[in-house]
This record gives structure tokens, C-alpha cells and sequence, in this order.
């Protein structure tokens, strides 16, 4: 099956050339030069990019008390509706439970209701030898990513820099790479109360100082340094501490990603009657200005989501009496690419390289697919947005499901002409082609084929 995308600016890493783009049997074959073809999709006017990849989502979990609005089947259509035909999602392991256990039923939610394809981030919660054993064959297996998080201790997700220390010495080497939620547990701990109104969600973000981020981004660039390990710091709030990051670059190995909420939402949205609506960690900041000039340089390698759709009465339902009742978390899946685009607005085709490098290519070499995922190079998976960047203006939506909207008073005029999974037309003028065949495959294998250790 040949495909052929004609007349449009074609990603090619750094730079936009106008050409087609044949696809054969689902992959990328060549650009330019195609002749005919079995199926021709016009990008006139439109830029032709691979396909994206949200690095970071919460989807059809629980999270504290609460089960997430989206279940595999809705976050892969608002994903592949916007460009997104990876989702990058997470297992958890549970109390006395298993990362094996939690995969397997991760994948059983995925099979078959998937229209995007998805990649796992595993989340191991105990760190015994045993524990370490089993993670060495799923690391080798393709599950090449592992969250860790410096804070939340009453979840159970906790670990100390001792742990990390001995998880980066020990599985770096086999082939991980550590995303890390960097807020220094001690330091939030130690924050004194007794000036703050715990009523009010305005209070939030000196409950999360920013001292505490960038205190666990500077242990953890440390880390990175003495053990050579590749980490990766989610979801940055702070301009010290996406410096920090940048300056860390030359000694270690350390990616970062920010999320939309941080780029364009300020914590003047807590100060609303509905404030706490805007409840995530690390929470909302002040001044955004100098945050969004360092994103226009490039400083965070990806933007991803941190999408974590909980249902409007979930987040509604606290007393008002203490802040730490409400779940934190923001749904973002289906503003990440309108939001992207804005960082260089005023240049197009710079919005342009900026999707594809990332939304597309940044993400896809630090979960390790970068030979099937994230350019449009002979022999990659077919996965292609035509995006039309003039469409007629409309409200950016983070979500299909009920959840609060986070981004109310962002519009887009991003339009998603086509978008081709493994190449196969999924979407069309940004409405999905067939509801009843979702095409979406997992990237890694069922951890039931797998040895135990
Ligand atoms: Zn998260």
C-alpha cells in the first residue's frame, strides 16, 4: 500500500522542505520524488509532521481516592484528534502488589480500545533486591523508562536520594532512564503553616515553594552527574529551576519537560472563587514571562502534560476547609499542541520545527523508540500529522470527558487536516475516521512472555 502526502512543508529535523511524502506498508519511505500512489492526501497549505507523542499522562487510573474521567478509549481519540498518536502513560505499582501485576492490567484496559499507540513509564514503589532483579528484565525488555518521585509520602511513591543513588547505579548502566518529580519532601515539610490560610488555594504555592523543586532538581542533577544515569525531570514550574537544568547539561545526562498549565496559566487562577479547580503540583507560579522566554530557547526538551482529568465532582468535593482535600492535577491531552504552537506564535514555521522536535523527536529518543518513532526518516513508523495552521479560530479542549477545563480562555486556530497512524488515515479535519476500529498498538511486549527475573 503506497500513500502519497503531496504539496506540503515537510518536517525534515531542523528545517521545512516542500516536498511529498511517500509512505509504503505503513512506514516512512521517501520524501520527494514519489510518482503515483494507491491513496493521495493534499497538505496544500498545510505543514506535514510525525506524529505526536504526550511524554507524560495519567489515564485510566486511580489516583489517591479518585478514578481518572478517561479511560484508554477517550485519551486516545482526544490524542490522535490532535496530532497525538502516542501516549505516553503510567503503571503503578500497588500496595503489595506487583509492577507485573499493574501491567497486565494496564494492557487489558489498552487492548483493542487504543487509537493511538501507547508506551508504558513504570512507576516501581518498593526498591528490595528482588524488586531490582525484576525491573533488570523488564528494563531490557523495552520498558526502558521508570518514575520516581522525591515527595508524596503518605501515596507510598516516595523514595530518598539514597534509593535513587542506588537505582541509577544499578539499572542506568542496563539501559534506564529516570524521569524523576522533583520536589524536595523536607523542605515542603518543613514549611511553616502557621502564616497560611490552608482555605484558600491561593496558599499553594508557598505550601510548594519553589525552593523545593529546585533543591530536588539540583540533587538529582548531582546524581546524574556522579553515576552517568540518564534522568529526566517532569513537569518544571521554575525558572531557577530549568536553569539549573540547562547549566547541568555539560556534566550530566538531563532532559526536562514543562507542561502547558506552566507555560501560559499563572497562580492568579487560585485566586478565583474556583481556584482550587487549578489544584496541581508543583502548583501554579507567579511571573511568567522569563518561564516562557526560556521555553522559546529551547531550554525544556519537550512540553508534555502531566494530563490528569479528574471528574469535576472530584475535584469539587472539599469541605473548603483545607486545600490538601482537593486531588491535584490539570487535564491538558488535548491543548498540548495548541499550547506548543504558542510558545513561537509569531513565526510559523518555527512553530513548526518546534512541534516536530518537541512533541515528536525530543520525546521519542527518551523513551527509547527513536528508531520507530518521532521524524519522518525512510523506514520509521508512518505516523504523520498534516497540520493546517489557519483553520478557523475555536476554544482549545484538554479533554472529551467531564473534567474542569484548565485552559478556559485559550483558542486555536491548529487544525488537524489528517493524521495517519503506522500509515493508515485515522483522522480527518480533526474528527475521527472510524470509531469502531481503533488501531492503537502497545509499544512493548506483554510482560507475560517475559522471564521473571
Ligand atoms: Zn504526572
Amino acid at each position: 500500500m503506497k500513500t502519497v502526502i503531496r504539496n506540503g512543508r515537510v518536517a525534515m529535523g531542523d528545517r521545512l522542505v516542500d516536498a511529498d511524502l511517500l509512505l509504503v506498508d505503513g512506514r516512512v519511505a521517501a520524501v520527494g520524488g514519489t510518482g503515483p500512489a494507491d491513496r493521495e492526501l493534499d497538505a496544500s497549505g498545510c505543514y506535514v509532521l510525525p506524529g505526536f507523542m504526550d511524554f507524560h499522562t495519567h489515564v485510566d487510573d486511580r489516583i489517591g481516592r479518585h478514578y481518572l474521567a478517561d479511560t484508554y478509549a477517550t485519551a486516545t481519540r482526544t490524542a490522535v484528534e490532535n496530532g497525538i498518536t502516542t501516549l505516553c502513560t503510567f503503571v503503578t505499582q500497588g500496595p503489595g502488589g506487583t509492577l507485573r501485576s499493574a501491567m497486565a492490567e494496564a494492557r487489558a484496559k489498552a487492548a483493542g480500545r487504543s487509537y493511538a499507540d501507547v508506551l508504558w513509564h513504570l512507576t516501581p514503589t518498593t526498591f528490595s533486591g528482588a524488586d531490582l532483579a525484576s525491573l533488570e528484565v523488564l528494563v531490557a525488555a523495552g520498558y526502558r523508562t521508570l518514575k520516581l518521585y522525591t515527595t508524596y509520602k503518605p501515596a507510598g511513591l516516595y523514595a530518598s536520594y539514597e534509593v535513587l543513588e542506588t537505582l541509577f547505579r544499578r539499572l542506568g548502566p542496563k539501559g534506564a532512564t529516570f524521569l524523576v518529580h522533583c520536589e524536595d519532601d523536607a523542605l515542603i515539610a518543613a514549611v511553616d503553616r502557621a502564616g497560611l490560610d490552608l482555605s484558600r488555594a491561593s496558599s499553594h504555592p508557598r505550601m510548594r515553594p519553589e525552593a523545593a523543586e529546585i533543591e530536588a532538581v539540583r540533587r538529582v542533577a548531582d546524581l546524574a552527574a556522579a553515576t552517568g544515569a540518564p534522568a529526566h525531570v517532569v513537569h518544571v514550574s521554575t525558572v531557577g529551576a530549568a536553569r539549573l537544568i540547562a547549566e547541568a547539561r555539560s556534566r550530566a545526562d538531563l532532559t526536562c519537560e514543562t507542561c502547558p498549565q506552566y507555560l501560559v496559566l499563572d497562580e492568579g487562577w487560585l485566586a478565583r472563587p474556583d481556584g482550587h479547580r487549578w489544584l496541581c503540583s508543583p502548583p501554579l507560579r507567579g511571573d511568567r514571562e522569563a518561564f516562557r522566554a526560556l521555553a522559546r530557547d529551547g531550554v525544556f526538551d519537550m512540553v508534555a502534560t502531566d494530563h490528569c482529568p479528574f471528574r469535576p465532582e472530584d475535584k469539587d468535593a472539599w469541605d473548603g476547609s483545607d486545600i490538601r482535600q482537593v486531588p491535584n492535577g490539570l487535564a491538558g491531552l488535548g491543548a498540548l499542541p495548541h499550547i506548543t504552537w504558542k510558545i513561537w506564535e509569531d513565526d510559523p514555521d518555527r512553530s513548526a520545527l518546534g512541534l516536530a522536535a518537541h512533541l515528536a523527536a525530543h520525546p521519542a529518543r527518551r523513551a527509547g523508540v527513536a528508531h520507530r518513532k518521532g521524524a519522518l526518516l525512510p523506514g520509521l513508523d508512518g505516523d504523520v500529522v498534516v497540520l493546517d495552521p489557519s483553520g478557523p479560530e475555536r476554544p482549545v479542549r484538554s479533554a472529551d470527558v467531564p473534567t474542569p477545563e484548565a485552559f478556559p480562555r485559550e483558542t486555536t486556530r491548529l487544525r488537524f487536516r489528517h493524521v495517519l497512524l503506522r500509515g493508515v488515515p485515522v483522522v480527518q479535519d480533526g474528527a475521527l475516521l472510524d470509531p469502531g476500529a481503533p488501531a492503537g498498538l502497545p509499544l512493548q511486549p506483554d510482560p507475560e512472555t517475559l522471564p521473571q527475573s
